[in-house]
This record gives structure tokens, C-alpha cells and sequence, in this order.
């Protein structure tokens, strides 16, 4: 095993982040370990995990084309999430980072503390990324917005290898400043105004910027993850009196799509509504915002050289 000494931080750093860029991701970086454990609840820090990780990367990929935007609710519910993406360049980084550089690493789970439940996960990604700099707390439950990017969907890497943190994001692009003025307007961002369950409240102070952000997760959970709405069918079905209580528990046309969604391994299981962020212009309309706006910008730079 290497000794951090025989590298350079900032040459292996540079080579990692450049890894996840060249494997699509849009923004990488490090978040400050110190930081992550400090802000952290206890059970949920990177050392909880893995006691020698001595660094946190994080990595965001972009959301789905441009074209998703005009398509209902319904059909985005199925392929709005991007998210296995980041996980697979996320993964392959944690081989890269052995292999080049000798010093363990993990690809961070996304998922659920089977010690906490299926609201608390092991890690809080959203942490990380925001730590290395890659997103800020937005007023749409603090989905993480970026002034380039617009919203993405982030995974992370511990590795025992000690790299150079970066910063926060000096500047919150929420709320852009047509938010401000619709909250001026009517006590309402578009966010807040077009979520279907109204789960998102808050205040924009007289400088323009956030100062409250409230967010109902359960009444957000309850729109857009399914997955806790199984059990309780299932117990309706068993506790039914009659033959056609449990067929109606079982067939009803809405339950069976969750058949359906089980069966077909649907990612429309745990989406987001994205309604918030079809109404979000940051997330809509950020200059790199979707594969679109991405292909002008580069060909507008190739035609440059
Ligand atoms: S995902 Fe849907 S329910 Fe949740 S905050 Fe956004 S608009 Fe509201
Ligand atoms: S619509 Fe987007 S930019 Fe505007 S307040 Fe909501 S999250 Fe922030």
C-alpha cells in the first residue's frame, strides 16, 4: 500500500475529478471531511462507514434532456431520475482510485439505513456535494442547484487517499430573480406555487435571498416514493372482510400499477414529482442546464477556435 506521501494531492486530485468528468459527470469535487463530521448526526459521518476514509468526493451528472420538460407528470415520474449514472461513474471511480493510486476506496451507498428506516439514509449525499461545492440548499426542500448545471443528481466516493478539499459555493443561485419578484408578487416561489401537494413554504428576506425554507417531506414522500404505499396495500388486502374488499385492495387500477411497478423494477417507484423543478427556472434554464443548452455552448466554442 502507498504512503500519501509518494503522491501529489493535487495531481491525484486533479486526475480524479478529471476521471469523473471524462465518464460524464458535469461537476466534481472534495468536500471537507472535517466539515461533513462536524455538520453529520452521529451514525451518519463518513468515519461511521469507513474509519480511515481520509477524503469525500462527490460528483453530480446532469437530469434528463431538454424534451423530458414538455412530457406530463406521469410519464416523467418513469425516467425523470438520472441518478444511476452518477452511481456507475461514482463506482468505477472507486476502482480507478485503487488501481492508479493504491489507497482503498468505496463507492458511498445512496441508500437507506436498515437501522434507521426507510427516511434516513446511511449518508447524506446532498452534504457532500454541497461541502466540495458542486450545489447549493435551494427553497425546493433543499434540492441542490447549481448557476451552470442547473439541479443534478450527485453520488460519492471515500477513499483513504488524502486530498485537497474544496469550498462551498460562495453564491446561492436560489432564488433567480424571478422567483424573488413572484414571491414579492404573490407570498409564492414557482416552486412552492406548482407543487401539486403545496409541501414547500418559506420566506425571501428583503435582500433577495433565502431566509426560511420550509419542506413537508411527508407529504412530498407520499406523492412521488411509492414504495411505503406497498405494505399498507397488502395489509388492506389481508385485512379485507369480504372477497371483494381484497380484490379491490389488490385490483383496483391505481394499486396495480404498484404491481407493475414493482415487477418492472420501475425507477417511477422513488421519483420525484418534479414539479417543483419543472416550474424552477434555475433547473430549467441554467445555461448548461440540459444536453440542448450543452451542444450550443460547445459548438458555439468550437466555432470560436
Ligand atoms: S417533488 Fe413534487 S411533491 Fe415533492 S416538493 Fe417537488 S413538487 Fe412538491
Ligand atoms: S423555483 Fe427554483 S430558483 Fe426559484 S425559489 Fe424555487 S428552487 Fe429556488
Amino acid at each position: 500500500m502507498k504512503r500519501s506521501r509518494d503522491i501529489d494531492p493535487i495531481a491525484a486530485k486533479a486526475a480524479i475529478l478529471d476521471y469523473c468528468r471524462r465518464k460524464g459527470a458535469l461537476a466534481a469535487g472534495v468536500a471537507d471531511l472535517a466539515a461533513i463530521e462536524r455538520i453529520a448526526p452521529p451514525g451518519h459521518r463518513p468515519k461511521d462507514l469507513m474509519p480511515r476514509v481520509k477524503s469525500v468526493i462527490a460528483l453530480g451528472v446532469g437530469g434528463q434532456t431538454q424534451g423530458a420538460w414538455t412530457v406530463p407528470a406521469k410519464a416523467l415520474g418513469y425516467f425523470g431520475s438520472t441518478e444511476t449514472r452518477a452511481y456507475k461513474i461514482a463506482y468505477g471511480c472507486a476502482f480507478f482510485i485503487e488501481q492508479k493510486f493504491g489507497f482503498r476506496s468505496v463507492y458511498c451507498p445512496p441508500d437507506m439505513d436498515p437501522d434507521g428506516g426507510p427516511r434516513v439514509p446511511l449518508q447524506s449525499l446532498k452534504l457532500h456535494a454541497e461541502l466540495a461545492g458542486i450545489g447549493a440548499r435551494s427553497l425546493a426542500g433543499d434540492i441542490l442547484l447549481h448557476p451552470e448545471y442547473g439541479y443534478m443528481y450527485f453520488a460519492s466516493v471515500f477513499t483513504e487517499l488524502e486530498l485537497p478539499p474544496d469550498q462551498p459555493m460562495a453564491d446561492n443561485p436560489c432564488p433567480a430573480p424571478s422567483c424573488v419578484a413572484m414571491y414579492r408578487s404573490i407570498g409564492q416561489t414557482p416552486c412552492m406555487k406548482f407543487c401539486p401537494v403545496q409541501c414547500l413554504t418559506g420566506e425571501v428576506g428583503e435582500d433577495g435571498k433565502q431566509k426560511v425554507m420550509r419542506y413537508d417531506m411527508a407529504a412530498c414522500s407520499e406523492m412521488s416514493q411509492q414504495y411505503e404505499t406497498v405494505p399498507t396495500r397488502i395489509v388492506e388486502a389481508i385485512r379485507a372482510e369480504t372477497e371483494a374488499e381484497r380484490e379491490d385492495a389488490l385490483f383496483d387500477p391505481d394499486n396495480k400499477m404498484l404491481w407493475y411497478k414493482v415487477s418492472a423494477g420501475s425507477g417511477g417507484w422513488f421519483a420525484q414529482c418534479f414539479e417543483c423543478m419543472r416550474a424552477c427556472p434555475i433547473a430549467t434554464k441554467a445555461p448548461l442546464a440540459d444536453p440542448l443548452l450543452r451542444g450550443q455552448a460547445q459548438r458555439a466554442a468550437a466555432e470560436k477556435k
